[in-house]
């Protein structure tokens, strides 16, 4: 029970990592929210919990949304009276183009969930948490954000913003009691993951392979685990770090 009776906001909780993360912290005692933009899959996710007799609800955020995000907050504090963790997962991976051919709408699309939505989520979560005595916010990045992945511009600059927001927030509020690292998964199976491995490549991207130095990739709850470690009180000395769950992808030569 490692975060028993803490509050918890999980964005993209409706599928993937996010849902393994809203598991993880509902059978760890957490007041869980599950924002998404996904109503259909954030419902679902509630309902699994509560057939587990865990705690949590449901609310349909757009993350790029200063509204909905503020909505998202307000409902932790107004469901449950505050907020101690935040989680900001919600992401999307765009389209596979080589950066000349790459779709401007699409890119822009891009940085508004993955880095706009991270930085609404702790500009909104840090308000609430200034008033409620600290707390703790995980952003996701991935190993995107220490490499160059090919056909991924777009995804791969959002990354990169996050580990830049984390580190400023961590520094900005390190004061408060409010501690903010970030996560760089490495391959997982999830339906982002099987979307991507969907998405036509050139001949060129198809020379571009990749692999882990340890065999097989990551599962959602491998990512679920770190994010619990950092949203507890064993990590209540570690702020700012940018921290890889990649079976060593990011190691290698
Ligand atoms: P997923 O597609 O299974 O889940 C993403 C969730 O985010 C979905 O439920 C989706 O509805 C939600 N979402 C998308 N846009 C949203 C918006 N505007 N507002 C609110 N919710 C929105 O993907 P996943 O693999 O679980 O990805 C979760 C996070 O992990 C993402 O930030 C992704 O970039 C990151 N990540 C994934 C991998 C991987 O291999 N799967 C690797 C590195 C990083």
């Amino acid at each position: 029970m490692l975060v028993e009776n803490t509050i918890a906001v999980i964005s993209g909780g409706a599928s993937g990592i996010g849902k393994a993360t809203v598991e993880r912290y509902a059978e760890n005692g957490a007041n869980v929210v599950v924002a998404d933009i996904d109503e259909e899959g954030g419902r679902e996710t509630v309902r699994e919990i509560g057939e587990r007799d865990g705690e949590a609800t449901f609310v349909q955020t757009d993350v790029t949304q200063p509204d909905d995000v503020q909505r998202m907050i307000e409902t932790a504090v107004e469901e449950y009276g505050g907020i101690d963790v935040l989680f900001n997962n919600a992401g999307i991976e765009g389209p596979l183009a080589e950066v000349a051919n790459y779709d401007e709408d699409a890119f822009e699309r891009v940085i508004a969930v993955n880095l706009k939505g991270v930085f609404l989520g702790i500009k909104y979560g840090v308000q609430a948490m200034l008033t409620d005595g600290g707390g703790t916010i995980i952003n996701t990045s991935s190993i995107a954000s220490e490499s160059g992945i090919l056909g991924r511009s777009a995804y791969t600059a959002s990354k990169a913003g996050i580990n830049g927001l984390t580190r400023v927030a961590a520094v900005e509020y390190a004061e408060d009691d409010i501690r903010v690292n970030a996560v760089l998964p490495g391959f997982v199976r999830t339906p982002m993951q099987q979307r991507s491995a969907d998405q036509q490549s050139t001949e060129r991207l198809d020379r571009y392979k990749l692999s882990e130095a340890m065999e097989g990739i990551e599962r959602p709850g491998d990512i679920a685990d770190a994010v619990l470690f950092l949203g507890s009180d064993l990590a209540s000395r570690i702020t700012g770090i940018t921290l890889p769950v990649d079976g060593g992808f990011l190691q290698q030569p």
